[in-house]
């Protein structure tokens, strides 16, 4: 995956603002932020979106929620959303799966 953007931030050759780490996730500030709050939660493992999982991903997958959990309380968030988008009709423009931790201010629901 020696093109992918994700994959180069967790190989640290392009730099972000990291807030977590651990072996199998990382947790970066958006580059472009929507909230005050706005960062990304992301495997280490190149998965190309959610859609592309598979049943050997599961513990991975409820790590990273946990991750994000996790990450929400240590940045004092109470109310927040997590979301990713699955696919280019659902708005998804980084072909490595991530899930968007957005807080800070009123949402809206449902998104657009
Ligand atoms: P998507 O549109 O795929 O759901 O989300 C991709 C996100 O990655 C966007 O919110 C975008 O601002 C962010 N992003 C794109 N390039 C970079 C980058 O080089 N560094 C960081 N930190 N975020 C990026
Ligand atoms: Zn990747």
């Amino acid at each position: 995956m020696g093109s992918c953007l994700f994959c180069k931030i967790a190989a640290k050759e392009i730099p972000s603002q990291f807030i977590f780490e651990d072996g199998e996730a990382l947790v970066f500030k958006d580059i472009n932020p929507k909230a005050p709050t706005h960062v990304l939660v992301v495997p280490k493992k190149h998965i190309a979106r959610l859609s592309a999982s598979t049943d050997g991903d599961r513990a991975l997958l409820g790590h990273l929620q946990r991750v994000a959990a996790r990450v929400a309380e240590s940045l004092g968030l109470d109310s927040f959303r997590l979301v990713t988008n699955n696919g280019v009709g659902a708005g998804q423009t980084v072909d490595h799966l991530h899930y968007h931790l957005m807080g800070g201010r009123a949402m809206q629901w449902p998104p657009g």
